[in-house]
This record gives structure tokens, C-alpha cells and sequence, in this order.
């Protein structure tokens, strides 16, 4: 048996908390606030994230807190008209591809966690190198603020600032959306918008390019009538829903190179500590699952170093390729030149008509891994 300290109680401290208590092991997690905060907003759980928590034996409660995603559906901004819808189904086949609020996650993942006697150490500003002492792994899941990302890489110490801010809000779901991620373009910025709790709610999440002066904690909140002046643009049914805001968070987006060192001794880095990402796949939480997964095993089965060295191996090619594809939707999504977006959106509408399935081809590669059927 183990006795593991867990730095953070966000979705990857609660889950790879879980897996390793579920297996055995003496687990402690540490968390800097004093109460475990069911804060945020929507969360996608794509099937790469959801195999995880089935593993946990979630999946009936998740189900009973979630939305299913039936399809993706791609919209302009200036009137909201269709450009491409594909339903994920035919590729996916049964898989669940879940839209909840973050807040009914957490919850479930600590009364897993409780459930598993995992202890709790709350209001508890950890600090790696002295539980390294005590215990026989550490695992960082301290988020994208990282102390530990800081102390086991310091010479890349700081986030990189991605001058995207985020406004997160809900808002009573009086529109007709269909049940699934919509995805509406305009130049400079896009808005994500999906039913959650029962479809009673629309979470909107509401990005755009600006100059950011390193605000970058979640909290902040920002007037409805800013939100409105900057998204005044956007028609259709989604100009009503953005109408409707009256309370909205506002976050300054940051991201990483995914850094040199994954560990140190028994120090291991996982979920937005390890890879703070930008939101135009909605992976971050779905890579944390992952990532816990892959360490709950590793660190079962091998010494440290072994353990350090297997991790990085599985997990590398992933995640580069999910930061490339990253990259590659942040100035696809917000084209601005008139001619380049004509010619773009003709092509989804072209591709709308003849073989909208075909549009899932790109994601199938992040959709259809499960890591718990790895090899390991
Ligand atoms: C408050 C909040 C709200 C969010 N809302 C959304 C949302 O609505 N939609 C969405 O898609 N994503 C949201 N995210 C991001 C998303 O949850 C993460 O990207 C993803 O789930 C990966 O989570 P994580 O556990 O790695 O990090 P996080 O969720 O950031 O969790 C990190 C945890 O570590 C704790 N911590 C940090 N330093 C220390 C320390 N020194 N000692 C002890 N504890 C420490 C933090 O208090 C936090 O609880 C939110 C994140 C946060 C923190």
C-alpha cells in the first residue's frame, strides 16, 4: 500500500485520488480553499474523459447530472445561420459525449473520493517539497497556477499569456437550441453555447481576442452591458440568450509549452498543472481524467523513475498533437479577412450538404482513445 498526497482537489486531484484509493492506497488530499468549491460553469465530458470516470463506476450518476451531445453544430454569427451540423454518433457508436456544469462534477468526484476514504485536508496551501518527505509519491494537481510546475521547471516559471479572455455565464435556455454544442464564428471571436442541467440551462461560453494585462483568475465578474456591447454583432436566437445574461465571469485564458520536467523524485505534475490549454477543444478536463488514469497505474506498478519516464512516454504524443490541433482551431474559428471567411464558409456549407459526417474526421483520433484499455 501507498501513501500518497494529493496537492489539489479540482477534477484531476479528485480523480486520480479516487483511482488510487479505489485500488488501495492511503490517499491525502490537500486543498488550498476551506470548502470544496462546486464552482464554474458548462463542462464537456467528450468519451475520452467519460471512460474514466465509468471506470470510477460513475457513469449512472453522471448520466443523471448530464446532457447528451448529440451533434456539433456550426453557425455564423451575424444572423446565427447554419454553415455544418454532423452528428458524432456514427463515428463515435455508443459512446457518451456528456455536457454538465463543472460544479455537479466535482461533486460527484468528491463524494467518490469520500466514498473511497480518501482523507481531506482542507484550507491547506501545500507546498511539493515537504510532502515529498513523508509520502511515497506526490502528485501536483495544483492547476494552472502551479506552485510545483514552477519548482520542477524554473526556468520556464510563468504561464504565457494567450490574449484570448473568456466570459463564462448561464442563462434560462428560453431558445430553441438543439441538444448539442453549438459553435457560432464572427471575426476576432466565437461563442460555445450547450444546454446542462436537464436542458433547463444554456451555458455560454463567449471568447475573444484582447489584449490581456495577465488577468487570469477565475472569480471575476463583469457587467452584462460590456458583455453585450462587445458581442452586439451576433443575430439570430443567440443575440436573445446573450440578452438574457445578467451575471458573467470573466477569465483571462492562459497556456504552456508543456514543460521539460514531469516529475521529479516523487514529485508528478497532472492535469493544468502539467498542460494549461487553451479551450477550443474543451480537452482540459478530459486530458486530466486521462492523465490521472495513466498515473494511478503507473505509479502502482513502478518505482519513481520507471513510473516518470513510462508517463511521459504515453502521455507526450498525445498531448502535443492536442495542442497542435489546439492551435490550429484558435485562428481557424475567428477568421476576420471577408474573402478567407466567404471561401471557408462556403466550403462548410458545401460539406454540410454532401458528407457532413465527414467533418467528425478530425476529432475521431481524440474521441476514440480509451486509455483505460491501454496496454499498461
Ligand atoms: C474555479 C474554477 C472554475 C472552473 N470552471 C470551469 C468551467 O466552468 N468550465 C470548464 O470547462 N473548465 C473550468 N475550469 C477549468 C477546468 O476545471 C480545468 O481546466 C480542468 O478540469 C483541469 O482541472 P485541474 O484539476 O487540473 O485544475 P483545477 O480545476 O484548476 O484545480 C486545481 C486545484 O488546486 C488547488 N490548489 C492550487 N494550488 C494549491 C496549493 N498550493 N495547495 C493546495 N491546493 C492548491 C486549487 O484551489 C484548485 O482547487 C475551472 C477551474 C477552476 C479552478
Amino acid at each position: 500500500m501507498l501513501k500518497v498526497a494529493v496537492i489539489g482537489a479540482g477534477v484531476s486531484g479528485l480523480s486520480v485520488a479516487s483511482l488510487l484509493a479505489a485500488a488501495g492506497h492511503k490517499v491525502s488530499v490537500f486543498e488550498k480553499n476551506q470548502k470544496i468549491r462546486e464552482i464554474g460553469a458548462g463542462i464537456q465530458i467528450s468519451p475520452n474523459g467519460f471512460c474514466v470516470l465509468k471506470e470510477l463506476g460513475l457513469s449512472e450518476n453522471i448520466f443523471k447530472n448530464s446532457v447528451h451531445n448529440n451533434s456539433i453544430l456550426i453557425c455564423d454569427y451575424h444572423k446565427g445561420k447554419k454553415l455544418l451540423q454532423f452528428d458524432q454518433r456514427s463515428v463515435l457508436g455508443n459512446k457518451d459525449f456528456r455536457l454538465m456544469h463543472r460544479a455537479d462534477l466535482v461533486k460527484i468526484l468528491y463524494r467518490s473520493a469520500l466514498s473511497n476514504k480518501v482523507t481531506f485536508n482542507l484550507g491547506y496551501d501545500a507546498d511539493a517539497k515537504s510532502l515529498s518527505n513523508q509520502y511515497s509519491f506526490v502528485i501536483a494537481a495544483d492547476g494552472v497556477h502551479s506552485k510545483t510546475r514552477a519548482l520542477l521547471n524554473p526556468i520556464k516559471r510563468k504561464n504565457r499569456r494567450s490574449d484570448y479572455f473568456a466570459w463564462r455565464s448561464i442563462v434560462p435556455n428560453k431558445i430553441k437550441h438543439h441538444n448539442g454544442v453549438r459553435l457560432t464564428v464572427a471575426p476576432n471571436k466565437h461563442v460555445v453555447s450547450y444546454p446542462i442541467r436537464g436542458r433547463d440551462q444554456l451555458n455560454l461560453v463567449l471568447i475573444q481576442e484582447a489584449e490581456n494585462n495577465e488577468i487570469f483568475e477565475w472569480g471575476m465578474t463583469e457587467r452584462p452591458e460590456e458583455i453585450k456591447r462587445l458581442f452586439s454583432g451576433f443575430g439570430g436566437d443567440l443575440k436573445e440568450a446573450l440578452d438574457s445574461i445578467e451575471t458573467a465571469h470573466k477569465w483571462g485564458l492562459s497556456s504552456h509549452e508543456v514543460p521539460v520536467n514531469w516529475a521529479t523524485g516523487n514529485v508528478f505534475l497532472i492535469g493544468d498543472a502539467l498542460h494549461p490549454m487553451l479551450p477550443f477543444l474543451a480537452q482540459g478536463a478530459n486530458s486530466a481524467l486521462e492523465d490521472a488514469f495513466v498515473l494511478a497505474k503507473l505509479i502502482t506498478l513502478l518505482d519513481p523513475s520507471e513510473a516518470a519516464d513510462k508517463y511521459h512516454e504515453i502521455r507526450k504524443p498525445r498531448l502535443s498533437r492536442l495542442m497542435k490541433q489546439i492551435k490550429n482551431n484558435a485562428w481557424k474559428f475567428h477568421l476576420e479577412h471577408s474573402f478567407f471567411r466567404a471561401c471557408t464558409h462556403s466550403g462548410l456549407r458545401f460539406l454540410d450538404k454532401s458528407f457532413p459526417q465527414s467533418a467528425s474526421l478530425p476529432f475521431r483520433w481524440l474521441y476514440n482513445y480509451d486509455v483505460t484499455k491501454l496496454n499498461i
